[in-house]
């Protein structure tokens, strides 16, 4: 038998990339995390200067300035990131994954060349506008159209909802190209057909109808609506053939739930990290609180759901290929059992630290708050409970696989 693998540095290069992301977050993201929140500002500065280190293309061809790097890469800079600031590595998924993974593995050379350079260096930031404000995980309800005009630029019309990076500041300044889904007609059995395209800063028609304000965590990132009102987008930015973004976004949503889920087990991490330090510090009645049995359940039951999630999580991650669907019920599966976890776990170290648990100084509160939106974004946790239960009617013998 060889050297023992650990799972969340399957190589020398994981490991390399760990000790890099954690060395900078450290020194660059945990410094400003909580001033951030608590002024719901979003650091752009700081996201851009990501492309400096490779990252905002973690996963692009490095031809047009990626890093071309795999799933578990992707895995390790979002727990990283957001072992100091979820808020922070929300924004960063909302451009790394959801617009430029989606762009490097469904857009034609063409618009790579075009685009994919800009926003690998983090000239441009990219966001993914598919929730409505009338539709969420229900995809298939949206409202917001494209039609095409005789000279063969689209009409956009609608309103996109809870878009994370839609915009770049608190003076109304859209994000700087917004990968967005649009009803584009109806099949021949009457389903809906939908399509992608790629609205740039600038065009016609494109604003942002507010920042939301006031979220109960993550607000470190923007939350933007979006209008599109007669905007032209010229057909060079239709994405594929019209009909094909479920396509498009079946493969992507795999990798954003596995970095959602890798979020949570930063989350977790910290989370676990404070509470057993605290338990030791902390004194009650003569003791460390750490020698109370309920304080030990805390931390024990913490501990199994952190290894546990860290496990399934590196163990997803190395049987996904960026950009080929096939892994919904474990990128499902994951996130389902990690959004949870992480916030029990923010729960019980918050517990764990009394009072001091329950402030912003102390880290965990912050933590609790942003774990919650892991159970509503990229999909909710009911949604994962369907596609599980449907992917495994469909294929029982994933179980004794
Ligand atoms: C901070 C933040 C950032 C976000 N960033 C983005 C982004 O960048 N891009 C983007 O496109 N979207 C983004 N979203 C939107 C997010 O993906 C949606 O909120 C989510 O998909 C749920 O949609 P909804 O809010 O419309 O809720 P709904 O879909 O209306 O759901 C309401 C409730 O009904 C349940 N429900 C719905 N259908 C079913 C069903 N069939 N069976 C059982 N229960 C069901 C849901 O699980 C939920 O509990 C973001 C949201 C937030 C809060």
């Amino acid at each position: 038998m060889g050297e023992t693998m650990d799972i969340a540095n399957p190589s020398e290069e994981h490991a390399m990339l760990r000790e890099m992301v954690r060395d900078w977050t450290k020194e660059h993201v945990e410094p400003q995390a909580l001033e951030h929140d608590r002024d719901e500002a979003f650091n752009l500065p700081l996201l851009r200067s990501m492309g400096e280190l490779g990252l905002l293309g973690i996963s692009a061809d490095e031809k047009y300035g990626g890093a071309g790097l795999d799933a578990t890469a992707c895995a390790i800079v979002h727990e990283e990131l957001s072992a100091s600031d979820p808020g922070f590595a929300l924004a960063y998924l909302a451009h790394s994954m959801l617009f430029v993974n989606n762009l490097s593995f469904n857009g034609s050379e063409e618009q790579k060349a075009r685009i994919l350079p800009h926003v690998c260096s983090g000239e441009w930031i990219g966001a993914m506008a598919m929730s409505e404000p009338d539709a969420g995980t229900d995809v298939l309800g949206l409202s917001t159209t494209a039609v095409q005009q005789e000279d063969g630029n689209w009409l956009l019309n609608g309103r996109k909802m809870w878009i994370t990076n839609g915009c770049l500041d608190d003076n109304g300044t859209p994000a700087d190209v917004v990968w967005v889904y649009a009803k584009t007609g109806v099949d021949e059995r009457g389903r809906v057909q939908m399509s992608t395209f790629l609205v740039e800063a600038g065009m016609q028609g494109y604003s942002v109808g507010q920042k939301i304000m006031d979220k109960t965590g993550m607000r470190a990132s923007n939350t933007a609506e979006l209008v599109f009102e007669d905007c032209i987008v010229p057909n060079a930015n239709l994405v594929g053939s019209p009909g094909e973004s479920l396509l498009h976004m079946m493969a992507n949503l795999e990798i954003e739930r596995l970095t959602l889920a890798a979020m949570a087990l930063g989350i977790s991490r910290r989370a676990l990290e404070d509470m057993n330090r605290y338990a030791t510090e902390r004194t009650a009645f003569k003791s460390q609180i750490r020698d109370f049995g309920q304080i030990q359940r805390y931390i024990g039951e913490s501990w199994a759901k952190y290894r546990s999630m860290r496990a399934y999580i590196y163990d997803t991650a190395q049987h996904m290929t960026l950009g080929k669907p096939g892994h919904r019920l474990d990128s499902d599966g994951v996130k389902l059992f990690a959004a949870t976890a992480a916030k029990e776990i923010a729960d019980a170290a918050m517990q764990v630290m009394g009072g001091y648990g329950y402030v912003g100084e102390y880290h965990v509160e912050r933590l609790w708050r942003d774990s919650k939106l892991l159970e509503i974004g990229g999909g909710t946790i009911e949604s994962h409970h369907k596609n599980i239960t449907r992917d495994l009617s469909k294929d029982p013998e994933a179980i004794n696989r």
